[in-house]
């Protein structure tokens, strides 16, 4: 993790949030790949969910929402961490973290407040910073953030950042019947900001405060649940492997019956191993540490039931077929796409032992996902102006980056690390043949190509 957090920061893709002012813990900053590298990762998402599916309608819904929703979606009341203070160092700890961390997620589940106090006391789980076992009571920290609304700053003007991005959807589910030709099943989807104050925030952008969701909401008939959960399952896995990110570092793992929310009666997390460093089942230091990219749940009708509940609203859906009126059940896939970033950055990174050339670090990304597609550059600056126009057509299909500074080798290397999939050199027999030397990032094999044929080239490829 330190070397790929110090990559990230060297090469632009990650920097500490407001660092100028000495930072604001656990806030991160895409740079100039990064940002790339997050729409592409964006745009693959919503390509395959969205416009690759003829079931899937799109939203944008407001951050800011009518506080009712968060009465309704329970989050006011249920949406807390226990937070205990170590009465020692004044470390501030999640009492469900240090027993999971300790016993694993099935010995916390479903855990009250003082029974959470009670297992840490019992098994003298120590403070992480301090090594004491002398911790408050633990006590109910709602997630929420809170702002307010409008130059009065009291109750009636208060109004939550959401913490996730799903209830926009149900808020919008009679929209959406009303004004589209959707036909149950069919799922609306959203990617956007979600806030939450998280009692411990880190792992570099594992857990933040303010992140991203890419969120879908699969409206389908009572009694199809397994059918439509198995689906999401196989296909959220499959976004992510059709991506590149390798079958051993992902898993599912399904909740236990006692560890499901209170509106959920399925639920699957895709896992990812992280290299965290956390310490092991029994003590031991191991390097990795098994963390959820993507929850699957079977909502039932909660929420639905209970936005009709609180607004009074119709949400229901008539079967025009049949004329049947029913509430939709609820299939409900949720990405985290800082986390999606973050997994991968993991994935992709590489050291590579070159025998006598040294050694190199590669990003090898999906080419679908790298921030760069091509790099162009002019074997000496005598030959820039052939190069720049191959850049400026290329430049027009693909995000390209032109180089004509230093010696070929160290671009190459430097374009390897923020996982350039294809370098383009114009040489001295480019003049003559009308060809340029295409350099594969992963192989680092060679092609010559003719100039003419490098667009339907490309598009091939990535
Ligand atoms: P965790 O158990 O890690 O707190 P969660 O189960 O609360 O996560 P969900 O409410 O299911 O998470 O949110 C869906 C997705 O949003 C998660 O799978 C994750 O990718 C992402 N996510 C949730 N909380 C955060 C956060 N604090 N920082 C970054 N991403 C997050």
């Amino acid at each position: 993790m330190e070397k790929l957090v110090a990559l990230c920061k060297r090469r632009g893709f990650i920097y500490p949030g407001s660092e100028i002012y000495g930072g604001l813990a656990n806030t991160w900053d895409y740079g100039p790949y990064g940002v790339l590298l997050k729409k592409n990762i964006k745009e693959q998402w919503w390509k395959t969910f969205v416009q690759e599916r003829d079931d899937m309608v799109g939203l944008d819904a407001a951050i800011l929402m009518n506080p009712k929703t968060w009465e309704a979606s329970g989050h006011v009341t249920n949406f807390s961490d226990p937070l205990m203070d170590c009465k020692n160092c004044k470390e501030r700890v999640r009492g469900d973290k240090l027993i999971e961390e300790k016993f694993g997620i099935e010995a916390v589940a479903g855990k009250s407040l003082k029974e959470i106090g009670n297992l840490i006391e019992k098994h003298k789980i120590p403070c992480p910073k301090c090594g004491k076992c002398n911790f408050t009571e633990a006590r109910s920290f709602n997630l929420m953030f809170e702002t307010h609304q409008g130059v009065i700053k009291e109750d009636s003007a208060l109004v939550y950042l959401r913490p996730e991005t799903a209830q926009g959807i149900f808020v919008n589910f009679k929209n959406i019947i009303d004004t589209t030709r959707v036909k149950v099943p069919f799922g609306i989807a959203q990617i956007g900001k979600a806030f939450r104050n998280e009692i411990t925030p880190g792992n570099f952008t594992f857990r933040t405060r303010e992140f991203e969701q890419m969120e879908i909401e699969f409206f389908i008939k009572p009694g199809t649940e397994k059918e439509w959960f198995e689906h999401w399952c196989e296909q959220a896995f499959k976004w992510f492997t059709d991506l590149g990110i390798s079958k051993d570092k992902l898993r599912f793992r399904a909740h236990e019956k006692d560890e499901l929310s209170h509106y959920s009666t399925m639920t699957k997390d895709i896992e990812f191993k992280f290299p965290f460093g956390k310490a092991g089942k029994k003590g031991e230091k191991t390097d990795d540490m098994w963390g959820e990219l993507t929850g699957i749940a079977y909502r039932g009708n909660f929420d639905l039931s209970q936005h009709i509940k609180f607004s009074g609203q119709k949400l229901e859906y008539r079967d025009s077929q049949t004329n049947e009126v029913y509430i939709p059940h609820v299939i409900e896939p949720s990405f985290g796409a800082d986390r999606a970033v973050l997994a991968f950055l993991i994935n992709a990174y590489v050291e590579e032992n070159l025998g006598e050339e040294g050694e190199r670090t590669v990003m090898k990304f999906h080419p679908k996902i790298a921030p760069i597609k091509i790099a162009i550059f002019p074997l000496s600056k005598q030959l820039g102006e052939k190069a720049k126009e191959i850049y400026d057509t290329l430049k027009k299909d693909f995000m390209c980056e032109y180089d004509d500074s230093g010696s070929i080798g160290k671009r190459y290397r430097r374009q390897d690390e923020i996982g350039t999939p294809f370098c383009v050199t114009v040489d001295f027999e480019t003049e003559g043949d009308q060809s340029v030397t295409i350099r594969n990032r992963d192989s680092m094999e060679q092609d010559r190509i003719p100039v003419a044929e490098l667009r339907e080239w490309f598009w091939k490829k990535i």
